[in-house]
């Protein structure tokens, strides 16, 4: 547990949340303030942040969980569709820094709209300049 974690307090049960899915490592519960009523969070139990300091192990097991609310949120919803979503950093609208993937549950009628405005790249070879870099960083 970190000390002053909002999510660590809610696995140890210090902070109440409408919980939907439990096991050894992960837990499920409602986001408070939902995008979508019945967005709902994934976290590991044990403290993690952020993505690239989690270990593979507890990725899979958290996507798996991911991969089960979603058909949750379709068949006992009737959700026709579904975001996952998952943040790292401030500067990526990270708020709560215990690593967490949203699942929210999506309609054709909830009136939400994503702010995804697609930009172009200065020239054809920026791009590829940038898909070598981020490569070369791979290794
Ligand atoms: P992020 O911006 O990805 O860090 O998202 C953090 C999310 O945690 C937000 O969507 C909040 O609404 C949610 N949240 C914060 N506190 C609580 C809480 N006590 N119970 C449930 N969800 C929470
Ligand atoms: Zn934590």
């Amino acid at each position: 547990m970190s000390a002053n974690c909002i999510f660590c307090k809610i696995v140890a049960g210090k902070i109440p949340s409408a919980k939907v899915y439990e096991d050894a490592d992960v837990l499920a519960f409602m986001d408070i303030g939902p995008i979508v009523k019945g967005h709902t969070l994934v976290i590991p139990k044990q403290h993690f942040d952020p993505i690239t300091a989690t270990p593979e192990p507890v990725l899979a097991k958290l996507v798996a969980v991911v991969k089960k609310i979603a058909q949750a949120q379709m068949n006992g919803l009737r959700a026709e569709g579904v975001n996952v979503m998952q943040m790292n950093g401030a500067a990526a609208g990270q708020v709560v820094p215990h690593i967490h993937f949203h699942v929210i549950p999506r309609f054709a009628t909830d009136g939400h709209r994503w702010n995804w405005a697609a930009k172009q790249y200065d020239d054809p070879n920026e791009m590829k300049q940038l898909a070598a870099t981020v490569q070369a960083a791979l290794k």
